[in-house]
């Protein structure tokens, strides 16, 4: 009689199990799969924290070679990050504690208009690192018991994004967004409150400094009784942005220059104000409003240049993942050949710069002239299409800067 099958790991027999699953030289029960699968599971999470312990960190120029090809552009910010990256994470797997150098933390802050690419740079960095990640928006910040975020919840993001995983989350990145808008209101030290701006720098340089916070795992005071976290921020990396409008003339003050108006007589050189903002210095930003302590742990200052029609037209097909090889690979998923006229590429870009919507206009610039297309293509029979300027000029037509931005 042939003996009935059973389970290699518990020995139970086919009639007691629900599942018996067959392998060339046994069996396994649905118990015992799912069993395994936990204790899987639970080892790979061990394991990615090891990892996590001996990030593969790559050389400043591996970084920057790495930040190119998403980011357009942008050589002085690519550089200053790519070295406090580097440092940063050296400073992690600094070995024999012995000697008295102690590095400091490399906290960066990035100044430059919207939609230059701060956020783009913090979250391809944080791809190149597989860890945690999470942006956070200032304004959204207030001082505890106030209406509004606590400082606390940026950790809370951070804490969700490592999935739990406090020790992953403390070596991860946190991009907060908007500092300028935290920034304390005039120039008069002695205001003694101010809900929206001294006090959240205050509260922020306590994550900035490192030390151990209590995270309330879901965030908010709607769960009084959650049970808090306790997480360390000391190797956590911050990396702020702020358009910091009007911040120009702070610098030309102390270079004093003037900034040169509409007015200005016709012998005066003429001083690009764009270009103000490369001699940006740590003293501005505290003209500005933001506290010395914050500026001391935000060691890394940089700035973004304004971009240029060249590096918008770059954009918009250029890096790996541009928005004209995303369309192009959708149609391609549907076995069309997408394929654009040259003109078209610089007809966007005419509308982004004629709307002032900058790089983030060129997505939704995009997206009006292909949305008919995308909805009509994959029911027809074409193989290949060309979108054409005049294509693109008709679909824009009755659209305006308003609903583009939209
Ligand atoms: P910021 O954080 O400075 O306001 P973002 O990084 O969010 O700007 O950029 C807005 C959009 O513009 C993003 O979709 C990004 O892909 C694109 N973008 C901006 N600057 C660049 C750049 N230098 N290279 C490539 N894409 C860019």
């Amino acid at each position: 009689m042939k003996m009935q099958d059973k389970c290699s790991f518990c020995g139970r027999f086919r009639n007691e199990v629900d599942l018996l699953i067959a392998g060339t030289d046994g069996f396994i029960c649905d118990q015992c799969a799912t069993q395994a699968f936990e204790i899987v599971k639970e080892e790979m999470k061990s394991k990615s924290t090891l990892d996590l312990n001996n990030i593969d960190v790559k050389k400043p120029m591996e970084i920057k070679a790495f930040l190119d090809q998403y980011v357009v552009g942008q050589d002085e910010a690519k550089k200053h990050i790519a070295v406090a990256v580097y440092n940063h994470y050296k400073r992690l797997t600094q070995k024999g504690q012995d000697d008295d150098v102690e590095i400091e933390k490399s906290n960066i802050i990035m100044v430059g208009r919207t939609g230059t690419g701060k956020t783009l740079l913090a979250r391809t960095i944080a791809k190149m690192l597989h860890v945690p990640f999470t942006i956070v928006d200032a304004t959204v910040l207030t001082e505890a018991g106030y209406v509004g975020e606590d400082i606390e919840s940026i950790l809370t993001r951070l804490l969700q994004a490592a999935d739990y995983d406090v020790e992953a989350a403390e070596k991860g990145i946190v991009f907060i967004d908007e500092l300028d808008k935290i920034a304390r209101k005039g120039d008069n030290p002695s205001i003694t409150r101010d809900v929206s701006g001294e006090g959240v720098q205050q509260g922020l340089l306590k994550l900035l400094e490192g030390s151990v916070v209590n995270v309330p795992p879901q965030g908010g005071r709607k769960h009084p009784e959650q049970k808090m976290i306790p997480v360390n921020t000391k190797n956590i990396l911050f990396i702020c942005g702020g358009a910091f409008d009007g911040i120009e003339r702070k610098i030309a003050l102390r270079l004093n220059t003037k900034v040169v108006g509409f007015n200005a007589s016709q012998n005066n050189a003429m001083i690009d104000r764009d270009n103000f903002l490369q001699y940006i210095a740590p003293q501005d930003l505290k003209a500005f409003g933001l506290i010395p302590e914050i500026i001391g742990r935000l060691p890394i200052l940089t700035y973004l240049e304004p971009l240029d029609r060249a590096t918008l037209r770059n954009i918009l097909t250029e890096p790996k993942n541009a928005i004209i090889r995303q369309y192009i690979k959708l149609f391609e998923l549907d076995g069309i050949a997408l394929k654009f006229d040259e003109e078209v590429y610089e007809y966007i870009v005419d509308k982004a710069v004629e709307f002032k919507l900058g790089a983030r206009g060129l997505r939704s610039i995009c997206e009006a002239i292909m949305t008919d297309l995308m909805y009509e293509v994959p029911s027809g029979t074409q193989k290949s299409i060309t979108v054409t300027k005049a294509y693109a000029e008709k679909r824009l037509s009755h659209l305006n800067a308003q609903q583009l931005r939209a």
